[in-house]
This record gives structure tokens, C-alpha cells and sequence, in this order.
């Protein structure tokens, strides 16, 4: 038993949604590149490159916490179950760190999933890669989902053979943020890579035999590039095939360097309908072959639904996209503030509770009598909200 309640090791700032179940865990800091114009995440802050011992040392410390917390659930006669009580006990306790109630909350989920953070892991060597993630798969041999994030021009600049030893050494999966497949785009956004090398890397992640998620930005073109954006982006995504695409519609917030250019009127952002025509231009566009899981997973989207396995459920992601389409403005827009809001998830939403409705329906009547714009400044802020 350790019993060092004030045990505690590194985590980052950011991880995918869907890894929010996850053990975190900091294997660099911050982004190498962090120069994207959307991008607010490591502003201000430098790459570093942490040692391998430090990180073995990160991950032993999560080791004896784990250790430790299943050793009180044994004395509180729960049998090494970590269930309510003791997560209550070790969240409303001061004595403990925050990486102890960050353990104890990943142990209650069960999911058994590892996420190494921060934003382009690729850039450790492939050896000192290789030596971490054995120590970790040794210090927690149950784990079932290792994955990281990394960048496509880290990735394309790694052999087929070291991907391979990265995965046998127990990576099981990375999330690329692939944002667009125009060039111009990529170019403009200041993302440092090109279609080119988005397809290479995403090809070498698959070929190793690892789970890619590639992450893609609805509204990144603005009115200029929209539909180009939406078309390459299907192009690129179609010679690649990866296990999931992910949406993750674009929100500017005023720290980013986007945010002058909104500002300045060089870019101009797309209303939350013509982001939506965007992404149904996006999945038309996308060859019958590919295979990947949509998933919508990211608050920040406004058609939670639009998500399934390709090609099987492509018709019912339009369908969804057509029903949001079809409804009367009035109702689209009370939508928009329902799901900002965080009282719809779907369109059939609106039906179904009439007294939500009728409440949204007399604020977007106060809200025009206010002035012509009122209505869409309202909608923007809420959905800042989550930036
Ligand atoms: S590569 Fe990722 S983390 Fe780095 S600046 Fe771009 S979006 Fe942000």
C-alpha cells in the first residue's frame, strides 16, 4: 500500500470526446506546430519534449495510485470494486490529488482505455516511443485501447516499419486532426501539411494495422471556399478509408488568430445552415467504397445525428440532414437555440415537448422585435459558449 495520498503526475489540456473516459496521461507538451489560425489550444506555450524516465516515472506514479485506491476500496469492504462511495470519499477529500480522483473516476468507468497527450506524439523518436509504451502496457497489462494524437506531417515522416513497431509496442490507435483536403485551405488555416501528406500519413496509420480518426471541420472554408472544401475533403477521405471520421464543426473564439481575420472581414464565416448544406455536399461527395464510422460526437455540431457506418447509413445521415432542411425557418431556428442550449439533440426534439418549444418560439419573438440581428447573436453566444 502507498497511502502518499498527494501522489501525482502530468496531464494535459485537451483530449478527443470520445476519450473523455480515458486515463490521461503527458507524454509531450503542447504542439510543435501550433500555428493553425483556428486553433486557440497552445497559444503562447512551447514544445517540450518530456524524457522517457519522466514519463515512466508518470506512469509508475499512476500505477501505485491505482494500487493505492484499490487497496481502500479492499478496507472499506467493497472488494477492490471502485464504486460510488469511494469515488465520493477520494472527490470530497482534500488530502488527495487531483490525480487521485482523475484514477479513481477511470478506474469507476471501466473502459480501460489510455490517452497519451498532447498534440503530436509521433514527434518522440520511434525507439524512446516504443520503450514507453511497453512500460505502460507492463505497468497496466489490462489496458484495452491505447491511442494518441498526432499530426500527418509527423506521421508521413515516419517509416511503414517503425509505424509497425509503434503498434506491436502497443499503440492502438491516432486521431489526426485532418481539418481539410484542399490545398488552399490547408494553406490558408496555416496547417502545415498538405492533401498530399494527409494521405500518405492516414494510409501509414491504417497499413501499420492501427484505428485512425480523422478529424474534419465543417465551415472551415468560410463563404469563399465551402464547397471546395467540402469536395476535397471527401476526395482526400476516400483515398485514405480511415476507421472514423469525426466531425468538429468550426467556432472562432476571440484568442485565435482566425478571430482577426472574422474581424477584418478577410474570412467569413458560414451561417449554421450553410454549414449544414456544406456537410451534405461532404457526404454525397463520398466514394461509395469507403467504409469508416461518422461520428458526431463534438457538442459543437449542430445535427448531432448526422453519424453511422458507411456506406450502409449514408441515406439516413442525408435523411437527417434533409429533415433539418425541410422545417420552416422558424423552426430551424428555434432548433438551433434548443440544441445551444442543450435541450435538443434531434429535430424530432421539437415535437416532441411542446412547452419547450413555445418557450424557445416567444424568446426568438423578443429577440427580432430587439433588431434584425438579434436573433443570430444570440445563437453565436450560446454556441461560444463551448469554446
Ligand atoms: S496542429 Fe493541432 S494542436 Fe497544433 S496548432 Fe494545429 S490544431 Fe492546434
Amino acid at each position: 500500500m502507498i497511502n502518499e495520498p498527494k501522489l501525482s503526475f502530468e496531464q494535459g489540456p485537451i483530449r478527443p470526446p470520445n476519450e473523455a473516459r480515458s486515463l490521461l496521461l503527458r507524454i509531450t507538451r503542447n504542439c510543435p506546430w501550433n500555428q493553425c489560425l483556428f486553433c486557440p489550444v497552445y497559444k503562447g506555450q512551447k514544445l517540450s519534449l518530456r524524457t522517457v524516465e519522466e514519463i515512466k516515472k508518470d506512469i509508475q506514479t499512476a500505477r501505485d495510485i491505482a494500487d493505492d485506491i484499490k487497496a481502500l476500496s479492499w478496507r472499506l469492504g467493497m472488494s477492490g470494486m471502485i464504486t460510488n462511495p469511494i469515488i465520493s470519499h477520494i472527490i470530497s477529500n482534500n488530502n488527495y490529488s487531483y490525480s487521485y480522483k482523475s484514477v479513481a473516476l477511470w478506474l469507476s468507468y471501466g473502459t480501460g482505455a489510455c490517452f497519451l497527450q498532447d498534440a503530436d506524439n509521433f514527434i518522440i523518436k520511434t525507439k524512446d516511443f516504443v520503450d514507453i509504451l511497453r512500460f505502460l502496457r507492463e505497468k497496466f497489462p489490462d489496458l484495452k485501447r491505447v491511442t494518441t494524437y498526432s499530426r500527418s506531417r509527423t506521421v508521413s515522416r515516419r517509416s511503414l516499419t517503425e509505424m509497425k513497431e509503434i503498434k506491436e509496442a502497443g499503440l492502438d490507435r491516432v486521431h489526426i486532426g485532418l481539418e481539410s483536403g484542399y490545398d488552399p485551405l490547408l494553406k490558408f488555416i496555416k496547417k502545415g501539411v498538405t492533401a498530399a501528406q494527409h494521405i500518405d500519413a492516414g494510409k501509414k496509420v491504417v497499413e501499420a494495422g492501427m484505428s485512425l480518426s480523422e478529424y474534419i471541420m465543417p465551415g472551415l472554408g468560410g463563404e469563399a471556399m465551402w464547397k471546395e472544401h467540402a469536395l476535397e475533403t471527401a476526395r482526400v477521405l476516400g483515398k485514405i478509408n480511415p476507421h472514423y471520421i469525426r466531425l468538429r464543426s468550426l467556432r472562432v473564439p476571440n484568442h485565435t488568430l482566425l478571430y482577426q481575420k472574422v474581424k477584418n472581414g478577410e474570412f467569413k464565416m458560414l451561417t449554421d445552415d450553410q454549414v449544414v448544406e456544406e456537410i451534405k455536399l461532404f457526404i454525397e461527395s463520398l466514394d461509395n467504397s469507403i467504409t469508416s464510422t461518422i461520428t458526431s460526437d463534438h457538442i459543437m455540431n449542430l445535427l448531432e445525428e448526422v453519424k453511422g457506418k458507411l456506406p450502409e447509413e449514408k441515406e439516413n445521415m442525408l435523411n437527417v440532414i434533409k429533415k433539418y432542411q425541410d422545417r420552416p425557418e422558424t423552426d430551424r431556428i428555434v432548433y438551433r437555440i434548443g440544441r445551444r442550449g442543450g435541450a435538443y439533440s434531434s429535430t424530432d426534439d421539437l415535437y416532441r415537448d411542446q412547452t419547450t418549444y413555445d418557450k424557445i418560439k416567444r424568446l426568438v419573438s423578443e429577440l427580432s422585435s430587439k433588431g434584425p440581428n438579434e436573433t443570430e447573436r444570440f445563437i453565436e453566444e450560446m454556441a461560444d459558449q463551448y469554446i
